[in-house]
């Protein structure tokens, strides 16, 4: 069983690498900023308490992060192992995180900022399905509409500037900090983001020691 944790500033393509990986090494992709988006989407009371802070950039409280990665770790299917994305971002819950489950690597996704303003706000999700979509390098067939469930296409509520300035600065002040610590503990697999992604995804597989990409 294999389990991973994959890491990087917005835009890097977490989302994007984490499903090439995930669909043919059988591992489950547990996105922490995914489950709370469908909360908000569904109106649950989680939603209702994070609505406001998500759309702002800001860290939601460690808490709850905590209690929802518990609950979605306890499921159990995750039978050959699990990509984490999105979790840690605070050295608080790496800590927490350690103490539960070990892990075999650590997949961090290196963007230079000027990268990631282009990216994040070019980026759209699917309003009905989640799909992703990317204006500049990932198209919908027609635009505006998903191309699996034909929904609108509409950009998240925190890639806009400032909740992006936001999102970055926490990530500098509080997700770096906890890369070091994975440095100290973990294998650190430090990938450039740049260029497409399936040679993204070879980069990772070869420094991993996985079976080849198949495209
Ligand atoms: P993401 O999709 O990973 O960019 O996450 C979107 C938003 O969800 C973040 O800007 C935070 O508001 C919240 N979020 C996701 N993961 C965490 C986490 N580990 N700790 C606190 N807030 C989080």
């Amino acid at each position: 069983m294999r389990k991973y944790v994959i890491m990087g500033v917005q835009g890097s393509g977490k989302g994007t690498q984490s499903e090439l990986m995930r669909r043919d090494l059988d591992l489950t992709h547990i996105g922490v900023g995914d489950i709370l988006r469908w909360h908000v989407q569904q109106h649950t009371k989680i939603g209702a308490l994070v609505r406001r802070t998500m759309a702002a950039g800001e860290l939601v409280g460690d808490d709850l992060v905590e209690s929802i990665v518990r609950e979605r770790l306890q499921q159990h299917d995750w039978n050959y192992g699990f990509l984490i994305d999105g979790f840690p971002r605070n050295v608080r819950q790496a800590e927490f995180f350690l103490e539960s489950y070990d892990i075999d690597g650590v997949i961090h996704l290196d963007l230079p900022d000027e990268d990631v303003q282009k990216r994040v706000l070019s980026r759209r999700l699917c309003a009905s399905c989640g799909m992703d979509y990317n204006l500049i390098s990932d198209r919908p067939e027609v635009d505006g509409n998903c191309d699996v469930c034909g929904g609108d296409l509409v950009p998240r509520d925190d890639d806009t500037p400032e909740a992006l300035a936001a999102r970055l600065r926490d990530y500098y002040e509080k997700t770096e900090p906890v890369l070091e610590l994975f440095r100290r503990k973990e294998c650190v697999l430090t990938v450039d983001a740049r260029p497409e992604p399936g040679a993204v995804q070879d980069a990772i597989r070869s420094g991993l020691d996985l079976p080849p990409y198949r495209r």
